[in-house]
């Protein structure tokens, strides 16, 4: 038996790098904790562990029989599919609290700020524990990617301070420069196959027993999507033929202009207007000012389904 962090499925920067600092502020105490992913990297994470000299943590799908610290999601749907034959030793989290539970007691450290791994450094602070320069560096990536470089309305200040703070242990003098170098190399989105963009945010909910698929892209200029949007509304429609989710989302989302063109199909056709109070257009909307899946997306439609 041995004892893991991983993060959710479909892992971003959060998730992957959650999983490797959280795994060694816990060897550093004395439990020995292994890094692991549910997924294949994305280009904006590998940039960061390779920026820092990082090797991916291990791909590891199964956890029957092991110990798990689950990071950036507390969601069934997220976790690994046989996260009832683990055991939950912890939860660190930003998320609404989902509906995982626990057979004996756990460590949860859940915090309504931008990013997992602002809690990791506060779980750091609380230890005593001193961060590595590689690990710093990793870590204020990871929270200027979820903040959307502090952009986005889940930004707090303890997020900021954060971030300010790992970017002096890792000697980064322009954090922001760095921040918009990473967002640069997600908004590489040519020459990808339709479907690995629909993924490469992508996480399935279930409100109140109805099954919602999100994804997400965040880039610089949306205006990078103009030649190949018929193509990738095309490919999130067949998404949800072959997954049969009530509804399926694809937010593009614009970090410059600070709003989302968001993509829908729905067995409701009323939804978006439900929602977000707007009507559609060839199933497309654009929605000024959001940023962020988890605040000002999700909510509404739990609303909608409550
Ligand atoms: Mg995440
Ligand atoms: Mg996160
Ligand atoms: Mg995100």
């Amino acid at each position: 038996m041995s004892i893991y962090a991983v993060g959710h499925k479909v892992p971003d920067s959060d998730s992957i790098v959650g999983a490797i600092a959280l795994s060694y502020l816990k060897n550093q105490i004395g439990e020995e904790v292994i890094p692991a992913r549910l997924g294949e990297l994305s280009p904006e994470t590998q940039f960061i562990i390779d920026k820092f000299g990082f090797d991916a943590p291990e791909l590891k799908l199964s956890y029957a029989g092991h110990s798990l610290y689950i990071v950036d999601h507390s969601d069934i749907a997220l976790a690994p599919d046989d996260i009832d034959q683990a055991t939950i030793l912890g939860i660190v989290d930003h998320h609404k609290l989902g509906d995982l539970t626990s057979d004996t007691p756990l460590e949860c450290w859940i915090r309504p700020v931008g990013c997992s791994n602002t809690v990791i450094k506060m779980m750091y602070d609380f230890h005593q524990v001193a961060i590595p320069k590689d690990i710093a560096g990793i870590m204020l990536c990871a929270i200027l990617s979820d903040t959307v470089i502090f952009k986005s309305p889940t930004c707090t200040t303890a997020d900021i301070r954060c971030v300010e703070v790992l970017a002096e242990i890792a000697g980064v003098e322009d954090f922001k420069a760095l921040g918009m170098e990473m967002f640069e190399v997600k908004s590489a989105v040519l020459d990808t196959p339709m479907r690995d963009l629909v993924m490469r945010d992508f996480k399935n909910f279930y409100m109140n027993g109805t099954h919602i698929g999100i994804g997400q892209l965040e880039v610089i200029d949306l205006s990078i999507f103009d030649e190949m949007k018929a193509d990738l509304a095309a490919d999130l429609a067949k998404l949800k033929q072959e997954e049969g989710q009530h509804t399926v989302m694809l937010l593009l989302t614009d970090i410059m202009k600070e709003g989302s063109e968001l993509i829908i199909y729905s067995d409701d056709e009323q939804l978006v207007e439900k929602a977000y109070g707007k009507s559609t257009t060839d199933n497309k909307v654009w929605l000024e000012g959001v940023l962020s899946r988890k605040k000002q997306i999700v909510p509404q439609l739990q609303q909608v389904f409550a």
